[in-house]
């Protein structure tokens, strides 16, 4: 099939034209945004046939006014409180595979293998989690994919608790020690007696994509106000050995946690989750997965995520093969939970 000119379309009216990824992509507008820029929304699909389809769907539910308000706010505050059960509903139904072993068939990548967890498995992990002290940092992991580094590096400052919003703008970093003793304690640096630390705590974070907002979910925000009031009562507990510096996940004298034992409390919560053991990076693998699969606007993902925009087609590439199977049985039907008002999908289909 030959690429075709892609053309603009007078005042809004919807345009459908077939791209150089091969597939084929109608863009629909439904609105205004709040920032006074059009709302242009974004399908794809493999046939002309079934673009045409999308789009005519989108339109009708643009007259009768069943989509949600556009942009980050709505999205990502929402869709959070939505997967689980939007995912549950399909999972009900029998259309997503409901154990990690149906997803590791698919062919392996050269590059590091994508295992989300499934959704039983992310309820097990919060329910471990929230038994534990700084258990939002393991929300923050799964539900918003945050780094290791981006969690760790959190401060309090990074945070909006009124307006729901949290920027990542630091990023801790791996102690490094040197000797204190000269070097002849004969041991590691690390294990000096008198060690220094020889590397800053954490660097800000340079690049566009990896300093980003993200808007935080109603249940995060409670989640992280109770987080805060349990770290004021460790800081009364402390006193004067109190060594806060506003870090959000910390130690219980305040000090910023260690990566490396923060590594060892994901695989500790794995095993008292009873789940499989897994990378760290296995859990903003996850995120991302499920805000694929539900069909989030790629701008959207890409700014949770912090995928840079020259590189994020290749990332969501790289996720096809987790969902690509699930999103062709299952798309219109987590589609239409997230685009049409709760009551109208119920016994629609
Ligand atoms: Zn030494």
């Amino acid at each position: 099939m030959t690429e075709r000119q892609r053309t603009r379309q007078p005042n809004g009216a919807s345009s459908i034209y077939f791209g150089k990824d091969g597939k084929w992509h109608g863009r629909v507008t439904v609105g205004v945004r709040d920032d006074g820029r059009p709302d242009r929304r974004h399908v794809e699909r493999k046939t002309r046939a079934e673009v045409t389809r999308a789009v005519r769907e989108l339109e009708r539910l643009r007259d009768e006014k069943k989509l949600r308000k556009p942009g980050k706010a709505w999205t990502v505050k929402t869709w959070l409180e939505h997967w689980v059960e939007a995912l549950g509903e399909a999972l009900r139904r029998g259309h997503i595979p409901t154990n990690a072993a149906e997803i590791a068939k698919a062919p392996r990548l050269e590059e590091e293998e994508i295992e989300p967890y499934t959704i039983e498995e992310v309820q097990s992990l919060l329910l471990q989690a929230s038994k534990r002290r700084n258990s939002a940092r393991w929300v923050i992991a799964l539900a918003l994919g945050l780094r290791q580094g981006e969690a760790l590096g959190l401060h309090w400052e990074d945070i909006d608790l009124e307006t729901g919003y949290l920027r990542t703008r630091k990023n801790r970093l791996r102690p490094k020690y040197a000797h204190g003793c000269g070097g002849d304690c004969g041991r590691k640096a690390g294990y000096c007696p008198e060690r220094e630390q020889v590397r800053r705590e954490y660097k800000s974070t340079k690049s566009r994509a990896g300093r980003r907002t993200i808007g935080l979910p109603d249940p995060l925000i409670k989640l992280l106000r109770r987080h805060l009031e349990e770290q004021e009562r460790e800081r009364i507990a402390a006193g004067d050995a109190w060594q806060g510096t506003g870090y959000v996940f910390a130690q219980p004298d305040g000090s910023p946690l260690v990566p490396n034992t923060d590594y060892h409390h994901w695989k500790e919560l794995l095993q008292l989750a009873g789940v499989r053991d897994g990378r760290l990076h296995d859990a903003r693998h996850t995120a991302a997965t499920v805000l694929l699969l539900l069909g989030v606007p790629d701008v959207v993902v890409d700014a949770i995520m912090g995928w840079e925009p020259g590189g994020s087609a290749r990332m969501r590439s790289r996720y096809m093969h987790v969902t690509g199977p699930v999103l062709k049985n299952v798309a219109r039907q987590v589609g239409d939970a997230l685009w049409s008002s709760p009551d109208t999908n119920r016994d629609g289909n």
